[in-house]
Formats: structure tokens, sequence, C-alpha cells
């Protein structure tokens, strides 16, 4: 049997803002509305306002100001972003769980924060780097496995993207192992060599439709597992530290109602929400959970919430990114984003 520790009671909650920078076509075409205060304060001027900007900066009444665990400008790379998180992630060496995912509306980095570039590796890749890392540290251990897994939601329905064309998986409840995805591929790694690979492979298999809210939009959420089982030695063979790291790259946050669409696609919109929705409840539980202790997490009414039970109760951790374009355009989903995050706190 996994024996988890009896440690740290609590559950914990991060949440940090990225901001990415402005995309060549922004810099032409667009204005940014995003100031950074100091690193924990960011203010988001309303475009519409008035139309003198400059003035708009000089009179700090007319902003919207918020505060975070960690707010991260478009200079910051991942690996900063994944600075202020990581002492969340080294747990799951010491059989934590934790859950870190990306929020916010399509195109403005969630993807490029999870997943990154060979160039900018994001949080999938650091993650797994410090785990091995502590691994080739760790004295007290004689046998370690690392798997992974990369799982789709969409549609309320469960993919494996670490299999070509894989079918619809479901949900089981196991009395040992809680909450499983039955028939999901779990693949051990030895190292990051092939991960960035493997995940860009998995994106492509990711269901994407274009809505007319943007042409690429994701709207389907990808989830990856870490999971890290330790044998200590000494120990009996049953007593095992067993930690697992759930990293989601989540669905455009942007509204069903903002897309223009109807049937197939308008149940694909409900659907998001469903989980989004589900997901935020959870959040806001969380951090009740830890200004006034105990409060029950709902996290039966999707399939995302789910799958991500263990990483969302217990003591468990959890790390919320929200991302943000500091583009004017975005002015909407921009604030929308910060006050989902905001009420997560
Ligand atoms: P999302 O997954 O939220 O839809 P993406 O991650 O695909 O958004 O990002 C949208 C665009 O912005 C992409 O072209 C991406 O390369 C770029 N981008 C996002 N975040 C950053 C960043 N931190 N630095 C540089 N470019 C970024
Ligand atoms: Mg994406």
């Amino acid at each position: 049997s996994i024996r988890a520790p009896a440690s740290k009671q609590t559950a914990t909650l991060l949440v940090a803002v990225k901001c990415r920078p402005l995309t060549e076509v922004e810099q032409r075409q667009s204005r940014n509305i995003i100031q950074f205060v100091d690193k924990k304060n960011v203010v988001v001027l309303d475009p519409d306002l008035s139309k003198d900007y400059l003035d708009r900066i000089q009179n700090r009444t007319k902003e919207k100001r918020y505060c975070f665990d960690h707010v991260l400008g478009p200079e910051c790379t991942n690996a900063d972003v994944y600075k202020s998180v990581c002492s969340t992630i080294a747990g799951v060496i010491q059989g934590l769980n934790a859950t870190v995912f990306a929020y916010g509306s399509t195109g403005s980095g969630k993807t490029y924060t999870m997943v990154g570039t060979r160039k900018d590796p994001g949080l999938m890749v650091l993650s797994l780097n410090t785990i091995f890392e502590l691994i080739k540290k760790d004295k007290c251990s004689d046998k370690i496995e690392v798997s992974c897994s990369y799982l789709e939601v969409y549609n309320e329905v469960i993919y494996d993207l670490l299999e070509k064309s894989s079918g619809h998986l479901e949900l089981r409840e196991d009395p040992e192992h809680g909450i499983v995805v039955a028939g999901l591929r779990s693949i051990k790694v030895q190292s990051t060599d092939r991960i960035l690979e493997l995940l860009n492979l998995g994106n492509s298999r990711r269901k994407t439709e274009s809505t007319e809210a943007n042409a690429t939009s994701s709207r389907s959420h990808a989830m990856l597992e870490i999971s890290v089982k330790r044998k200590q030695k000494n120990q009996h063979l049953n007593q095992i530290l067993s930690g697992k790291l759930a990293l989601v790259d989540l669905a455009g946050s942007e509204r069903a109602s903002e897309t223009n669409s109807g049937g197939h696609k308008l149940r694909d919109g409900a659907n998001i929400n469903r989980s989004l929705l589900a997901l935020a409840n959870c959040i806001n539980a969380l951090g009740k959970h830890q200004k006034k202790g105990l409060a029950y997490v709902p996290y039966r009414n999707s399939k995302l919430t789910r799958i991500l039970k263990d990483g969302l109760s217990g003591n468990s951790q959890t790390v919320m990114i929200a991302t943000i374009s500091p583009a004017d355009d975005q002015y909407h989903h921009t604030v929308n984003t910060l006050k989902y995050a905001d009420r997560a706190k």
C-alpha cells in the first residue's frame, strides 16, 4: 500500500500573475495598459475612460489596482515565473501533492508559460528539471520512479494526449488510489531530454476549434501529471512516498457568450465553463480553507476538478498563474482574469 506523509495539514494557495510582452503586431497596433507598481501590485488602465493616456497615468484615481503573491512583468522569463512558485513544486519529492494551473483568455500566454520553447522552457519542463536535480542529490532513497501522463479534457470527455488517436477515457474511483483515469498511458521518464518534444506532440493532438473570438482558440484543458514514487532506505517495501504534481494548461477563459457560436460549439463552450466554474469554486474553497481552516472543496462538479481532486484537497498545494496580455484591446479579458484570480486569494 502507498503511504502519504502526515506532515503538513493545511492546503496552501499561491496566486501569481504573468503579463506577456506585446507581440510584434500589437507593438504597432495596441497600447500597453498594464503597469507594475512593485513585485506584488499591478495596475490596469481603462482604455475607455479617457483618451488622454498620459494624463491618466498621472491621475491614479481611474485605475484598477490588484495585489497578488507575485506579479511578473513582460521582461520576466518562464524561469522567473518558476522561481516564484518553485517551493510548491519541490514538495512532490516529499510525497506532497501539488497543482499548478495557468488561467487566462486565449492568446494571453498559458501554453507559453506551461510548455514554453527550447530557449525559454515552461513550467512543465522546469518542474521536471527540479525533480531530477533533487533526485540526483538524494542520498536517502534506494529507489525513485518518475512517471508522466498527459491528458486532455474537452467537452467533458477525457482523451490521452500521449496516444496517437485516443478514445474516450473514463474516470474510476479506486479504493486504494482514489480517482483514476482508466487506461491512461503513463510513461516512465529518466530525464527531461525528450519532454518538450513529447509535450509539443501531445499539444498537436489537442482539439482546437476556430471560434469567432480567436481562430486558433484552444478550447480544451491539458494536464501533465508527474508522479514521483520514492522508497526510502531501511524502510519497509510498502512504505513508499508518493507525490503527484499536476500542471494544467486551461482552456481559454473568455466567456462562451462572447463567442458567436451555436449548436455543437455552444455546448462545448458551456462545458468549458462548467469545468472552469467548478475549478473556481474549488479554488474559492481552498482560499477559505487557508484563512479559516477546513472547508469542503466541491471537486465533484466537473471532470477536470475530479481528476484534480488529490491536488486540490488534503495537504496539497495549489498555484494559480493568471496570464494576461498588456494590450488595450484585451482590457475586458484582463480585468476578468484578474478578478477571477483576486477572488481566489
Ligand atoms: P494561450 O495558450 O493562452 O492561448 P499562448 O501561450 O499561445 O497563449 O501565447 C500567445 C502568443 O504570445 C504566442 O505567440 C506566444 O509565443 C506569445 N507569448 C506568450 N507568452 C509569452 C512570453 N512570456 N514571452 C514571449 N512571448 C509570449
Ligand atoms: Mg494555448
